[in-house]
């Protein structure tokens, strides 16, 4: 096998960032972009590795019946939506799937996995976007990175997010256009702005426009800011400084330019103010079924502590404070920490605190001060928790902990450890927080065992 060569395959399966795979003869598994399990694809192979190769596909001979056809192949191809192409009824049994080979593989037979909980809205849904800006022939243009490059396509409707936001990025994008401000150039490191970020409020329709750029000033900021501070909507503008060489999209330091240094958006009664640094759960509508979904199966009682672990701006804390005794939240990003303490006061809440820090630091020295806990909930980003994290948890004795993942893998091995100490769970809850794309999130109530 080699590269550009055109080979038939049979795609049997679908891996866990939504490639097709295909086993030839020879013993090679083939990842191919854009072809679905049951299809009979022509692929031009692109990378041949030992006993792997990468290829994309030329023609589609036998087609899937869950294949639904994209108007823009961009979407699939910049992995803005690189499940946009499955049916979505094959996706949600899809990340339910993803989630049984898992727990198969690490032999927790007896757990069941529900069926994925559909998303209300399955495009537009989400209320922040976050994309590059480049010069392409010689005009500046947003757009997305093709999957696993740095080659950018132009676009102008984004699909998955709010069609509000990308109003605002193509009118972003012309204000910059007419001001000739320069787009970053990667190979050379000069041009001013490298991405911008934009934010909704879903139930307050407020807006945040950040500019990440590689200089604090630039002669036609005053102009710009001015331009874009008259957009429907906007409430807050800030230019986010970001000189590194990095992947990373936003950089230390924010510069408030025009309106508040934050929005304010709603999850069921409660009001949150987000600044740019913070976590905001990105579907809105679908966060407060996750929310309900997570807060139901924790039982919670009048005079529980309650842990917020990775509480970003304290939303889950603050939306059980009321019915127990206290919350402790730990988050490791400062401004997110000041959000969820405004965000306290914001709704009257008074028995909640949170605290900067690293959870694998922060919970085991609660744990050695003599904390005991009734109700943790975690919600760690994907590599999971840790070892200490969790022997420190279960030495504050909760009668409960309620896992919230944004990756099964680390949620499967999370849990063999919780078993390993005592405790027990029957079943993991998929909620399709990301639809179009293949990002699996589960809840899974684990309880103590008491001998
Ligand atoms: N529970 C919140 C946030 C979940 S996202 C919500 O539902 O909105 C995960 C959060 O964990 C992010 O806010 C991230 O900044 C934070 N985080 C990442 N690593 C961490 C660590 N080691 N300790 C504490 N918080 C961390």
């Amino acid at each position: 096998m080699e590269k550009n060569q055109i080979i038939k395959l049979e795609i049997t399966d679908l891996s866990y960032d939504a490639l097709g795979v295909a086993h030839t003869e020879d013993g090679i598994t083939v990842f191919v972009n854009n072809a679905l399990p049951g299809e009979v694809v022509e692929a031009q192979i692109l990378k041949v590795k030992k006993n792997l190769a990468f290829a994309r596909v030329q023609n589609i001979l036998v087609k899937s019946p869950e294949r639904i056809e994209v108007k823009k192949n961009q979407w699939v191809q910049t992995g803005l939506a690189s499940l946009a192409h499955l049916s979505y009824d094959a996706q949600l049994k899809f990340k339910q799937q993803q989630v049984e080979n898992l727990l198969q593989k690490a032999h927790l037979t007896d757990v069941t996995v529900k069926e994925t909980l559909p998303s209300p809205q399955i495009t537009g849904y989400r209320n922040k976007a976050e994309v590059p800006v480049r010069q392409i022939n010689g005009k500046l243009e947003i757009g997305f990175f093709r999957k696993h490059s740095h080659d950018m396509v132009p676009l102008e409707n984004f699909f998955t997010t709010d069609a509000k936001i990308d109003q605002i990025l193509v009118a972003t994008r012309d204000i910059l256009r007419k001001n000739h401000v320069s787009a970053y150039n990667e190979k050379s490191h000069l041009g001013a702005i490298k991405y911008l970020m934009v934010r909704v409020g879903h139930y307050t329709g407020e807006i945040m426009v950040v500019l990440v750029s590689t200089v604090k000033n630039f002669p036609q900021l005053p102009q710009v800011i001015s331009e874009i501070e008259q957009l429907p909507n906007v409430k807050s503008v800030v230019l986010n400084y970001n000189p590194q060489k990095t992947n990373v999209i936003l950089g230390r330091k924010d510069i408030l330019l025009a309106g508040n240094p934050y929005i304010t958006d709603q999850i069921g009664e409660q009001k949150f103010m987000i600044s740019p640094q913070s976590f905001f759960q990105i579907n809105s509508e679908q966060t407060t079924r996750l929310y309900d979904l997570a807060v139901r199966q924790a039982d919670l009682q009048a005079d529980d502590v309650v842990i917020d672990a990775y509480s970003g701006i304290g939303t889950i804390g603050l939306s059980v404070a009321q019915h127990v005794k206290k919350v402790i939240g730990v988050e490791v990003v400062k401004s997110a920490v000041e959000d969820s303490e405004n965000n306290a006061a914001l709704n009257q809440i008074d028995n909640a605190d949170f605290a900067l820090g690293k959870a694998e630091e922060m919970m085991p020295k609660w744990q050695e001060q003599g904390l005991s806990t009734d109700v943790v909930f975690v919600d760690p980003p994907r590599k999971g928790l840790t070892p200490e994290f969790i022997e420190a948890t279960v030495k504050t004795g909760p009668k409960k902990v309620v896992y919230i993942s944004c990756n099964p893998a680390t949620l499967v091995r999370d849990l063999q450890q919780f078993q390993e100490l005592g405790y027990k769970f029957d079943t993991i809850a998929p909620v399709d927080m990301f639809p179009m794309t293949p990002h699996v999130e589960t809840v899974v109530l684990m309880s103590r065992v008491d001998k």
